[in-house]
């Protein structure tokens, strides 16, 4: 625990020091990428409890991944000891889902409700639509997406005591709004609410904030438009934009002070979002100065191939010592090289869409450099969580650790798929997928304990990057969604193409919204690197059924040629006109 008093705040700059210590209130912290927004949303909690008398209890933290909320739990047990445990550190899924355990008979629940499974929900939605038994599932996945939402579909739900995972927010804001008695106690409850990328805010998350905050109350929401990356999902940034007509008498500081990224890195991460940004007279400036600071590198490769080569020769160079590594050995362990070398965990590699990660993924694990491989979706959405899952929760008769029962009961059900005749209730599913779901869970379950419940819940409403091991010594492969507020040494960022950086669908043309929301997702991409970026983009890609010709990414002819080292292949040509329109 660090000392409490005036050394509180001694670890902050001067500005980030304001935005800690300010009085209550509405409060907008608009700062960019690296800033201290995390470092400064920390200590500004440790702070009110610590120096102000705030109760631990009093305050609501919010982010959007469990992984997010987990390191702030860490930061602030770092910071306050103990009494950080009365302070709730959510996700808006996990604040639904506790409002709702609190209050489930209001909603027509029992206290043991649960989050429905895929299957569940198809078997809902084929019930409200009246359609038979041999309905075809195509037929039944189209009934659920009409009446998803819809109120038959709710109390069909709650008749079989169920919630969905989309209603998690939705229906503790019809509560709350259908009882202001209740929103009452919330509030004398939770008296200051901190929210993390604020710009990510979607209309029924915000009317959750609404009602747990009142118009003048200490909601204190920070983040970054530029990083607004959620529209698809149904986040808006013009909750953040309007955030001083939303709230009264709303302060607002900026952070302009960049710790995270070498002056070369930051100056390309300007440069790319420039054209479009959402922050009038945007700055950014390095905290860190060193001359020898590399380049940032623009690799061109001929293929995907020699992409993924590319990307496995430079891991290879970086990390001293991996190149003497006897392949029939297997995996090695990075962190033993002997020189003091960079290790597996320092380095990510980033793409737009899950799909560029096989060709990464193969290359990484023939030279035996051990990965793992996370995106933004849902933990439940995979076919083979949602089956381990079940028979996880059904294995009580198992001894042993939580992490244990998971990697057993994978066996067995790997085993079993390979035998489809024996058993078709999870027909369809690999070995592979089963494998790939045992390494997501295993570390959810050994931060579960033996805690069967919250593995369970935690489970429900995670996403693949939630089960990020940022200890773990393997190279992370992360979209560029799920790598948002991440920071590593090392950063590769592959397919800067037209076509995937804007990514486009055939014959699905793009707005000037789609374009400028692809160019934040291509900043946050560059703005997670400290020391090393590498972008590379292929000249030749299989895409849509046929292999293509690529033209590099239009943002990059945003950035100062000077600012990059060029290898491999042809200087990338100039971009089409097209490409300039899309601009
Ligand atoms: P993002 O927009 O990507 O989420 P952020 O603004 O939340 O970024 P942080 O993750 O809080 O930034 O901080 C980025 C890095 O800078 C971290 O490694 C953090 O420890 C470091 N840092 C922040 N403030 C300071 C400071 N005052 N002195 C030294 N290091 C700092
Ligand atoms: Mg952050």
């Amino acid at each position: 625990m660090e000392e409490v008093g005036t050394g509180l705040l001694d670890r902050l700059d001067a500005m980030q020091r304001v935005a800690a210590s300010a009085p209550g209130g509405p409060m907008l912290i608009v700062a960019g990428p690296g800033t201290g927004k995390t470092r400064t949303l920390t200590h500004r909690i440790a702070y009110l409890c610590a120096e102000l008398g705030v109760f631990p209890e009093q305050c609501l933290a919010i982010t959007f991944t469990r992984r997010a909320a987990e390191e702030l739990r860490q930061r602030l047990d770092g910071l306050l000891g103990p009494v950080a445990e009365d302070i709730t550190v959510s996700t808006f899924h996990a604040l639904g889902l506790a409002i709702l355990r609190d209050n489930a008979a209001a909603v027509g629940l029992s206290p043991e409700f649960r989050i429905a499974e895929e299957a569940e929900r198809l078997a809902v939605a084929a019930e409200v639509s009246g359609l038979g038994e041999a309905a075809s599932e195509r037929d039944v996945r189209r009934a659920l997406a009409d009446v998803a939402g819809s109120d038959a579909y709710g109390k069909a739900l709650r008749a079989r005591d169920l919630v969905d995972l989309d209603e998690l927010v939705s229906l503790p804001v019809s509560l709350l709004t259908t009882s202001p008695s209740l929103a009452d106690e919330y509030r004398a409850r939770w008296r200051w609410i901190f929210v993390d990328e604020y710009q990510d805010v979607d209309p029924v998350q915000y009317a959750l904030l609404r009602l747990l905050c009142p118009p003048d109350g200490n909601l204190y929401a920070i983040g970054d438009p530029d990083q607004a990356i959620y529209s698809f999902r149904g986040a808006e940034v013009s909750f953040f934009l309007r955030f001083a007509s939303d709230f009264t008498d709303a302060r607002m500081v900026r952070l302009t002070r960049n710790y995270r990224s070498s002056a070369p890195i930051l100056a390309t991460a300007c440069q790319a979002i420039a054209p479009t940004t959402l922050v009038p007279g945007r700055r950014l400036d390095p905290a860190r100065v060193d001359p020898e600071a590399p380049q940032v590198v623009l690799y061109s490769a001929p293929s995907v191939a020699d992409e993924a080569d590319f990307v496995v020769r430079t891991i290879d160079e970086l990390v001293g010592g991996v190149s003497h590594r006897s392949l029939d050995s297997g995996r090695v362990d990075s962190r033993s090289t002997p020189d003091g070398g960079l290790s597996f965990s320092d380095i990510a590699v980033l793409y737009r869409t899950d799909a560029q990660a096989a060709a990464i993924v193969d290359a990484l694990s023939r030279a035996g450099i051990p990965v793992q491989k996370r995106s933004h979706d849902r933990l439940l959405d995979r076919p083979g969580v949602a089956a381990l899952a079940r028979e996880v929760r059904f294995a009580t008769g198992l001894s042993g650790s939580l992490a244990a029962r998971v990697r057993l009961v994978g066996q067995v059900l790997a085993a079993r798929c390979d035998q489809p005749a024996l058993d078709d209730t999870d027909h369809g599913l690999r070995p592979e997928d089963v494998h790939m779901a045992v390494d997501l869970l295993t570390p959810l379950a050994l931060r579960c304990g033996d805690d069967l419940e919250r593995f369970l819940r935690e489970l429900a409403t995670g996403a693949e990057v939630d089960a990020l091991d940022p200890r773990a010594d393997r190279v992370a492969l992360l979209t560029l969604h799920a790598a948002k507020g991440l920071e590593f040494p090392v950063v590769f960022l592959v397919g800067c193409e037209d076509g995937l950086l804007p990514l486009r669908h055939p014959g699905a043309e793009l707005s000037d919204d789609d374009i400028a929301e692809e160019r934040r997702l291509f900043f946050v991409g560059l703005t997670r690197a400290q020391d090393r970026l590498y972008l590379s983009h292929t000249r030749k890609r299989f895409r849509h059924g046929s292999e293509r010709e690529m033209a590099p990414s239009p943002f990059l002819s945003s950035i100062d040629p000077g600012l990059l080292e060029r290898r491999g292949g042809d200087a990338p040509r100039k971009p089409r006109d097209r490409q300039l329109r899309l601009l």
